[in-house]
């Protein structure tokens, strides 16, 4: 197999809104990014442009007072990104070796974002197949204020914080909004089960699960096929709307082993900058972040991360996870700002 050698002095992997930041940044900064991203595969759910590209109008992305369609933003986001000279490359990456620095490439910037997961159920594929995008969403931030489910009755189906955050969300603006759990136990912490067991426009369908997505593309949802997983008695449930929430996987499977990151797989940055444990390796956007998931916080992070790459590629300092600052030449300065170890491992005091 031929092997094509790159030399580029920032490597993105990820063309979200995290992905593309990075590169506007890094490109304006003339670094001369590459962005790496994935092709466009139905059943391992990517698509270029990341998880916006699945979402109709996006309503909350500042700048855009009428509100934009998700795919029109990022293709925004691409031409501001092309503008400035950043250089894509559609290609799946099997394998990343960090072991060995300057690991042929001088910086990488992780922007691969997170997928959220499905029921894998008839009716939930993305329109035309389903009705993802016309009553099935995985982000009530996103959709729930859409006029479709306005005053409707909504159904959630999962039991963990984030189901209990979309149900209390979706209260604003839904007649009514079901709780399907598989079980009869909440995963959520106990203050998100007690925010959704006092909402009045919250009721609990326990032990049950969502079997179909039922609706016509005119309609969109109009219901589902619920089961009871302890009878296996099956009833349709009239709704307008159905809200994914059982979970996401950040898209961290090539880093396994080589970077550190928290028991569910998202990358551990350091608080103070975007830097892994592994110097010159940032990450930024959804697969560092599982609380705001936001894409105006992708892209807040995304230009962290190019702002970080400049900093390490100009020799400067940037802070890494242990405390510790580190140089693209191997020194390390100590969290307390006394010392710095060169990267033969002398001590010199860092003392004006
Ligand atoms: P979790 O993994 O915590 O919960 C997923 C839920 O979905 C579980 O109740 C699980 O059921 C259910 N589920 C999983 N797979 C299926 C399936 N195939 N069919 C039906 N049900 C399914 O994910 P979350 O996204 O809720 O939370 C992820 C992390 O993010 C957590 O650490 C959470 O605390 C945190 N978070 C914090 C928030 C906050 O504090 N504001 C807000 C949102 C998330 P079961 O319980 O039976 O396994």
């Amino acid at each position: 197999m031929d092997t094509e050698i790159l030399k580029k002095d920032v490597v993105i992997i990820g063309s979200g809104p995290a992905g593309l930041t990075a590169a506007i940044y890094s490109a304006r900064a003339n670094l001369n990014p590459l962005v790496v991203d994935a092709p466009a595969n139905t059943a391992k759910q990517t698509t270029p442009g990341g998880q916006l590209m699945i979402t109709t109008e996006v309503e909350n992305y500042p700048g855009f007072a009428e509100g934009i369609q998700g795919p029109e933003l990022m293709e925004e986001f691409r031409k501001q990104a092309l503008r400035f000279g950043t250089e894509f490359l559609e290609t799946w990456i099997t394998e990343v070796d960090l072991s060995e620095r300057p690991f042929k490439l001088y910086t990488l910037i992780i922007a691969s974002g997170a997928s959220a997961k499905w029921l894998g159920i008839p009716g939930e594929a993305k329109v035309p197949d389903g009705f993802g995008g016309n009553g099935v969403s995985a982000c009530a931030t996103c959709d729930g204020p859409l006029p479709a489910f306005r005053n409707k009755v909504l159904v959630v189906v999962g039991g963990g914080d984030t189901a209990m955050e979309e149900a209390t969300f979706l209260t604003r603006y839904a007649a009514k909004v079901y709780v399907v759990h598989r079980r009869d136990k909440l995963r959520a912490s106990k203050i998100m089960q007690e925010k959704a067991f006092h909402n009045e426009k919250i009721e609990f369908v326990w032990n049950s699960g969502v079997e179909e997505i039922l609706g016509t593309p005119e309609d969109g949802v109009t219901g589902v096929r619920l089961s009871n997983l302890q009878t296996g008695e099956e009833r349709t449930f009239p709704c307008a709307g159905v809200f994914v929430a059982i979970g996401h996987k950040p898209n961290t499977e090539l880093f396994k082993g080589q970077l550190d990151m928290d028991e569910v797989g998202y990358l551990l940055t350091s608080g103070q900058s975007t830097a892994t444990n592994i110097p010159g390796v940032f990450a930024c956007g959804d697969v560092q972040d599982s609380v705001y998931r936001q894409a105006i916080t992708a892209a807040g992070t995304g230009c962290m991360s190019a702002i970080d790459a400049e900093r390490f590629l100009d020799h400067l300092p940037v802070a890494m996870p242990s405390g510790d600052e580190v140089t693209v030449d191997g020194e390390h300065i100590t969290p307390d700002h006394q010392a710095i170890i060169t990267a033969d491992g002398h001590m010199i005091s860092n003392k004006s």
